[in-house]
């Protein structure tokens, strides 16, 4: 029998232009794929209502064909699967497995900022202190008088469901090698927000299962996002890709290129001469 093919994915949020290090993302996994003999999907991590925006979506098709790189149909669109996040989210409330959480972000900072000093998750947030986890049949009459919330992962009960030995395989050029994920870290973390019934933790799980993704190649900003993945994958009972976290691209000041902080998109390099052989060839891949 002979293994299936690698499936891999680039998963762009559409809530800006494309830059040099979403061009880089894409083309180091659109090479691996090719190398490896499989795939790359294009994903549309569409699920913030208010950030999302249509000619985002058109920007990114548009700034990944000028750089020569297409994709199969259909493309996943993640607005469009609401219903298959509610029922993961749904499962994992029937196991006692998550909790809603009515707590505004200020009601949070406030009650940690009178606790003195709380542990912080790898975001640098500090920890949920929990307010909402014992609510007991009054959290029923809040959700059935309309309250807003969100639904957290009750860590510890998700633990003792996985089991303690929990982890994944990175790889590399070098080789491949076993990485313990330490997920509670996170503490109560949310797996589904106020607006929609998910979160980037859920969907982005739910997503590479069902599209079959092998090898999730990603930047090192979301190193410590894989270890509450891994443990979602376990709870849901989904195959645990291979992972590889790239190195992000720096800006002159040494900080992350970003969206928010005017990180020359791709489309401004278009319109100022710059060819796609360029842009390639300025991340290595000529
Ligand atoms: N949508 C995420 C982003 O644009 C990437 C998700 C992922 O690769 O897992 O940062």
């Amino acid at each position: 029998m002979t293994a299936a093919a690698p499936v891999l994915r680039f998963a762009p949020s559409p809530n800006g232009r494309l830059h040099l290090g979403h061009a880089f993302s894409a083309l180091l996994n659109a090479d691996l794929a090719a190398r490896m003999g499989g795939l790359c999907r294009l994903r549309i991590e569409d699920i913030d209502p208010a950030r999302s925006k249509p000619a985002f979506v058109d920007g990114i098709v548009t700034d990944l064909a000028w750089l020569g790189l297409t994709y199969p149909e259909p493309v996943r669109h993640q607005s469009r699967h609401m219903a298959d996040y509610r029922a993961a989210l749904d499962g994992l409330i029937g196991r006692g497995l998550a909790y809603p959480c009515f707590c505004s972000r200020g009601q949070i900072r406030a009650r940690i900022a009178s606790g003195g000093d709380s542990p912080c998750d790898p975001d640098s947030m500090p920890l949920y202190p929990g307010t909402c986890r014992d609510l007991g049949s009054a959290a029923a009459e809040r959700i059935g008088r309309g309250d807003p919330h969100t639904w957290r992962l009750d860590m510890a009960a998700a633990m003792r469901c996985a089991g303690p030995t929990l982890g994944y395989v990175a790889f590399d050029e070098a080789g491949a090698h076993r990485v313990a994920a330490d997920p509670t870290r996170w503490g109560d973390a949310v797996i589904a927000r106020r607006d929609v019934p998910t979160s980037y933790h859920l969907a982005v799980v739910h997503d590479d299962a069902v599209e079959g993704v092998t090898h999730v190649v990603r930047g090192r900003d979301l190193e410590a996002a894989t270890d509450l993945h891994v443990l979602l994958q376990t709870l849901l009972g989904l195959p645990v890709p291979r992972f590889r976290h790239h190195p992000l691209l720096l800006d002159a000041r040494g900080e992350k290129l970003s969206k928010s902080r005017d990180a020359q998109s791709l489309a401004d390099l278009r319109q100022a001469g710059q060819t796609p052989e360029a842009v390639r060839a300025r991340l290595g891949f000529a």
